[in-house]
């Protein structure tokens, strides 16, 4: 997801986002949010949801100091994948009804994620190509589809006189890789 976006997620629930760029071996939140900017109003709806819950599970429970934090935001199959933790002291049988709530704002995002293009926001027919489903509108498809026959062609182009440098370098005497 584009930087000021995701800054503008973090900005809005910094509680939900508590682990963003941690360490890799802690979190699957170290990269950040893993999905095209067309998700965006998804993910911030989404979290608008859960922020709601855990704010009046707070109201009702202080003692329990509830919140919720993002493990990882991906996509996957085509589809939004939102996975997340829960935190505070344990009173799992108060908490069933917030439970259901935030799971069923993040099974709600990622039903719609089916329907939207993952890069411009527009909804979308779905559709599976060849067994797959690929999470963008059929413009951006084609632009995509663009993109790539242009860096296929360039991969074809004849090599120049600088094909002896094809494996990116050299290696000198301190065994120091260098590009020419
Ligand atoms: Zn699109």
């Amino acid at each position: 997801m584009i930087s000021h976006l995701e800054q503008a997620l973090i900005k809005n629930y910094p509680m939900i986002f508590k682990d963003i760029y941690g360490d890799p071996k802690e979190t699957c939140m170290s990269f950040g949010i893993e999905t095209g900017t067309g998700w965006y109003n998804l993910i911030e709806d989404a979290c608008h949801s859960i922020q709601q819950t855990v704010d009046l599970v707070n109201h009702i429970h202080p003692e329990i100091g509830f919140f919720v934090t993002a493990a990882q935001i991906k996509e996957k199959f085509g589809g939004l994948r939102f996975y997340i933790d829960y935190h505070g002291n344990k009173t799992d049988k108060e908490l069933q009804w917030a439970y259901a709530q935030i799971e069923s704002a993040i099974r709600f995002a990622e039903k719609k994620s089916y329907y939207i293009c993952d890069n411009c926001g527009d909804y979308m027919k779905y559709e599976k190509s060849e067994g797959w489903h690929y999470p963008k509108c059929v413009p951006c498809r084609e632009e995509r589809m663009g993109v790539l026959e242009e860096r296929a062609h360039l991969r074809r182009l004849p090599l120049s006189d600088t094909s002896d440098t094809i494996d990116g370098g050299t290696t000198n005497e301190q065994g120091t890789r260098q590009l020419r």
